[in-house]
C-alpha cells in the first residue's frame, strides 16, 4: 500500500529506483561500481574508502550499532507530533534525548518550528526549496539561504542533503560539493549484508567516486564523480523474503502480500537489524515521511498498530547492547572519529548540551517558553508561517530565497542571525547576542552511565504491540548498568514535546498544506 507516496511520483533514470524512496532490487553491482580505493592513502577524518568493515580498524564487537533516524519534507506541527511519537520518550545509552535529521523542504514549512527543532538539538538538512528531483543549484542553495534567514539556522550547521524522490545525478553531487555540503544521503544500500556482494558500505568519501546506485545513476561510479572529502551516507534498506524496503517500510506490503501487515513488517525489520548487529554493524536507518504517521493531521488516518509496531521495534533494538539512535550528523562525527562503544561519552556531538537561557527571558530564540508572544505571523495564502526573524514581503522562492522584510504598518525590522552568535542566544528584536563567552553557552546534561541506560524502553504511545511473528532475537542480552539512572522523571525530550505540542495547538488555525 503506497497510496500516499503516489502523490510524489516522479520518473527516475533508474532501473530499480521507484518513486519517492522505493527500490525493488539491487541498485548496484561490483562490475557497475568499478570501485577502487587505497586505504593507505585515503585516511580519516577526511577520507574514507567505501567498505563494509567498520572505520578505524575497530572490531565489530566494539562498534556501536547506529540506528539513523531521518524525516523528509516540510516541517509543520503535524510532522513534529508524528516524530515525537517515536523519539520524545527515548534516551540513548548516555542518558541524552534522541537527535534526528530533518531533510527540510522550504515549501509549506513553518519556520519557527524549524528553529525550535534545531535549538532542541536536531539536525536540519537540505531537501530543496520546492521539492524537485535533479534540482538546479538555486533549489539547493536557495533553501540554505531561506533556512538561514527565516529560521535562524547557521549556514555552517546545514551540512547534509537528500534529493527529493532520491532523484539525483552526478551534477547534483558536484553542486553539493561546490556549495560546501559535507554529505549527501540519497543513495541506497540495496543488497543485504548477508550477501558477499553487499553494497551496505559504511559512510565513505567520494575521493574515488560513488559505489552505490551504480546501475541507476548515469555518470556516477567507476571513479566518478571525484569529490574529495565529500561524504555519501548510504540509506540502508530492510529486507523481507522478496526484496528491499527503503523509506517508510511500514507502508509496504511485506513478503509480496496483498495488504500491509505490521507483524510481518516488524519481523523482517528485526531480522535485518540482527543481520547488521551480528555482522559488521553497518548502520541501519528509519527513513520516515512523518506525515504518513500523523495522528493529528486531518485526513491522515495512520494506523495505531503501525505506530505501536515502530515503537516496539525501537524498544526491542534499544534493549540490546550499545545501540544508539542518531542523526546523520552524529553518525558522521563518529565515523570520522571512531571510538569503541565504551568511549562514546567522549564525543561532544553525542552529549546533551542545553542552552543556558533563563526561562523568564523574553527572547525569540527557538525555545518555546522564551519566544512565546514574540513571533511574527506571516499570513501568506499558500502557506502562512511564523518566524522570529521578520516576515518577508513575498514568499521565498528559488529565484528570490530571501526577499526584503515587510516593514509596512510600522513594523520594525528584525535582525537576522549573525555568524558570531548561536541561535538560542541571538535576540533578533534587539539585535544582540546574550552570550559571547564559553561560560554561558551550554550545560552538558549527559550522564556517562554505561552501555545501556535504564528507562530506555517503554514504548511511546502507551499502546503495546504484540507480534506473534517476532522470531528474531538479539545475540547479546541486555545488561543493566550501574543503577545510576533509575529516575522516572520526564525526559528533557518529553518536556520539549509537550511544549511543541502546545505551540502546535496555538498554530492550529494555520491553513497548512502538505507535500511529500
Ligand atoms: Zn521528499
Amino acid at each position: 500500500m503506497r497510496s500516499f507516496t503516489l502523490v510524489c511520483a516522479a520518473l527516475l533514470p533508474a532501473i530499480a529506483l521507484a518513486q519517492d524512496g522505493g527500490i525493488s532490487g539491487p541498485t548496484t553491482s561490483t562490475a557497475a561500481a568499478g570501485y577502487s580505493c587505497d586505504p593507505s592513502k585515503c585516511k580519516l577524518p577526511d577520507c574514507n574508502c567505501a567498505s563494509t568493515s567498520p572505520p578505524g580498524g575497530l572490531s565489530p564487537s566494539d562498534v556501536p550499532q547506529f540506528i539513523v533516524f531521518t524525516a523528509d519534507d516540510a516541517i509543520q506541527s503535524y510532522t513534529l507530533d508524528s516524530i515525537n511519537q517515536f523519539l520524545a520518550q527515548r534516551k540513548n545509552p548516555n542518558g541524552c534525548g534522541i537527535k534526528m535529521t530533518y531533510f527540510t523542504s522550504n515549501a509549506y514549512t513553518n519556520y519557527t518550528l524549524v528553529t525550535d527543532w534545531y535549538v532542541a538539538g536536531n539536525e536540519i538538512a537540505d531537501h530543496t526549496m520546492t521539492h524537485v528531483g535533479q534540482p538546479p543549484a538555486e533549489e539547493i542553495n536557495g533553501n540554505l539561504i531561506s533556512l538561514n534567514a527565516l529560521a535562524g539556522i547557521p549556514m555552517s550547521a546545514i551540512k547534509g542533503f537528500r534529493a527529493p524522490f532520491l532523484n539525483y545525478s552526478s551534477d547534483t553531487l558536484k553542486m553539493l560539493y561546490k556549495s560546501e555540503f559535507l554529505y549527501d544521503s540519497s543513495a541506497s544500500a540495496s543488497i543485504p549484508v548477508t550477501q558477499s556482494d553487499t553494497d551496505a558500505y559504511w559512510p565513505y568519501t567520494l575521493d574515488n567516486g560513488m559505489a552505490n546506485n551504480c546501475l541507476a545513476v548515469p555518470g556516477t561510479c567507476k571513479g566518478e564523480p571525484k569529490l574529495p572529502g565529500f561524504w555519501e551516507i548510504p540509506m540502508y534498506a530492510f529486507f523481507d523474503d522478496v526484496g528491499p524496503h527503503l523509506m517508510d517500510p511500514w507502508l509496504d506490503n511485506a513478503n509480496g502480500a496483498s495488504s500491509a501487515n505490521d507483524a510481518a513488517t516488524l519481523s523482517y525489520m528485526q531480522k535485518t537489524f540482527t543481520a547488521h548487529y551480528s555482522g559488521n554493524r553497518q548502520p541501519i536507518g528509519l527513513y520516515m515521511h512523518p506525515i504518513h504517521l500523523s495522528r493529528t493531521y486531518p485526513g491522515v488516518n495512520a494506523r495505531k498498530s503501525t505506530i505501536d509496531m515502530i515503537n516496539a521495534f525501537l524498544d526491542w533494538a534499544q534493549q540490546q547492547q550499545n545501540v544508539w539512535i542518531v542523526s546523520n550528523e552524529q553518525l558522521l562525527d563518529w565515523v570520522r572519529h571512531p571510538v569503541p562503544a565504551s568511549q562514546m561519552n567522549n564525543l561532544a556531538s553525542f552529549k546533551c548540551a542545553t542552552p543556558q537561557v533563563d526561562a523568564s527571558t523574553k527572547i525569540c530564540n527557538g525555545i518555546p517558553q522564551n519566544e512565546n508572544g514574540l513571533l511574527s505571523h506571516c499570513a501568506f495564502s499558500d502557506f502562512p508561517f511564523y518566524t522570529c526573524y521578520g516576515c518577508p514581503t513575498t514568499q521565498p522562492s528559488p529565484s528570490n530565497p530571501n526577499p526584503p522584510q515587510d516593514l509596512s504598518g510600522g513594523q520594525t525590522a528584525r535582525h537576522r542571525l549573525p555568524t558570531n552568535c548561536s541561535t538560542p542566544f541571538w535576540d533578533p528584536i534587539d539585535g544582540k547576542c546574550l552570550c559571547t563567552s564559553s561560560t554561558c553557552l551550554f550545560t552538558d546534561g549527559s550522564r556517562p552511565v554505561g552501555p545501556n541506560g535504564a528507562n530506555l524502553t517503554g514504548g511511546g504511545t502507551g499502546g503495546a504491540f504484540t507480534a506473534s511473528a517476532s522470531t528474531a532475537t538479539a545475540t547479546d542480552s541486555f545488561v543493566p548498568f550501574n543503577d545510576a539512572m533509575a529516575s522516572p522523571l520526564l525526559s528533557k525530550g518529553a518536556r520539549h514535546a509537550i511544549i511543541l505540542g502546545f505551540v502546535g495547538a496555538l498554530m492550529g488555525t494555520l491553513g497548512v498544506s502538505v507535500r511529500f
